[in-house]
């Protein structure tokens, strides 16, 4: 829980500074969501490795968010996490605060016309079968994304010949001051698993839209991919999805496998047999191991076949 005394906070701002009810109760009066002092990440994330968010904030809404953000003594690294799917937390863990958009922002609501508003926490498989029971398609591709909303936009996720560019309207999102701004999804200047979000922002929610389609028909999609990738990836192993953008014209994974990489070990953390471009760990990694053993794979790629891979997992925090 954060202390009334904080240094994150603005002097004179501190949660309960103006009542005296209990401590417990004056953080909870001023954070009505949950806020943890150097909480561990590690079991957050798919890796299940890495250290402790110096603060983790869980929200209760929107407003407890933008109230807790717009308290927050300038400069504080503001850093938001989903279902940890595409990242490695390193070792000596995440300065500042990470945001996680638990319950509370795990919506999904049918509008008009195809549209779909859905709150930054949902999950690709809450997002898609929301989408097949209202009838519209185009969505089935999240199914097999396991992240969440927030995710899928910073990340522009995408699979199957479709990204989140070809779905989104636009964006709510919350800026590391606590402003609040929707943001047309032309702003975001997507690319290939990248958007122009800004480091810190937190996406709340998101509009998508998809066309009209017939539930069954959209059902058998879905359990099309569900099945494609039960068969190609690791997905019940610790790990952090594709580790590499795959170059221009080129398959990541072929060229880890051509460099001679599948189940190519660093400590405990492994290549893996399934599919060379998923980095696992086999139950004793640290996230150096995963981090060293990628780019040890980015060296053998490179002297390989002169082709410097990129990474697409996400790699933050102390060393
Ligand atoms: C088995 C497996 C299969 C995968 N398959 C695919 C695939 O087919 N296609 C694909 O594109 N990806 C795939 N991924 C990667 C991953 O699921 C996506 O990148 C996803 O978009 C990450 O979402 P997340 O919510 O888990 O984000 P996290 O991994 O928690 O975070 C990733 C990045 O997004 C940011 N972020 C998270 N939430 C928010 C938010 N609310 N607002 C702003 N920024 C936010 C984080 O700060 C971080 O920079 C796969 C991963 C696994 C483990």
């Amino acid at each position: 829980m954060i202390q009334p005394d904080s240094p994150l906070l603005h002097p004179g701002n501190a949660p309960g500074s103006q009542d005296d009810t209990p401590a417990v109760g004056q953080v909870t009066g001023k954070v009505r969501g949950k806020l943890t002092a150097d909480a561990p990440l590690g079991k957050l994330v798919w890796f299940k490795t890495g250290g402790a968010a110096d603060w983790l904030f869980e929200p209760a809404d929107l407003d407890d968010l933008t109230d807790f953000l717009g308290r927050l003594e300038d400069g504080t690294p503001v850093m938001a996490l989903g279902l940890g799917s595409n990242l490695v937390i390193r070792d000596g863990g995440v300065p500042g605060v990470v945001v996680r958009l638990g319950k509370p922002f795990a919506t999904v609501e049918v509008r008009r016309d195809c549209v779909l508003e859905c709150g930054g926490g949902a999950s690709g498989i809450l997002v898609a079968s929301s989408a097949r029971d209202a009838g519209i398609g185009g969505l089935e591709f999240l199914r097999g994304i396991p992240g969440t909303v927030g995710g899928f936009v910073r990340m522009n996720g995408g699979a199957y010949g479709r990204e989140v560019a070809d779905v989104l309207l636009d964006c709510e999102v919350v800026l590391p001051d606590g402003a609040c701004v929707t943001v047309p999804a032309g702003d975001l200047a997507f690319s290939y698993r990248h958007s122009r979000l800004p480091d810190g922002a937190i996406v709340t929610s998101a509009r998508m839209r998809g066309v009209p389609g017939d539930p069954a028909a959209i059902g058998v999609e879905m359990d099309r991919i569900a099945a494609a990738r039960e068969e190609t990836q690791p997905l019940r192993s610790k790990t952090g999805g594709s580790t590499f953008k795959n170059p221009a014209g080129g398959k990541a994974w072929e060229l880890v496998d051509r460099a001679g990489c599948r189940g190519l070990m660093v400590g405990g953390a492994q290549v893996s047999e399934k599919h060379t471009n998923f980095l696992i760990n086999i139950g004793t990694a640290t996230s150096a191991d995963i981090e060293n053993l990628g780019e040890e794979v980015r060296r053998r790629v490179a002297e390989t076949t002169g082709v410097t891979l990129e990474w697409e997992i996400k790699r933050v925090g102390r060393p």
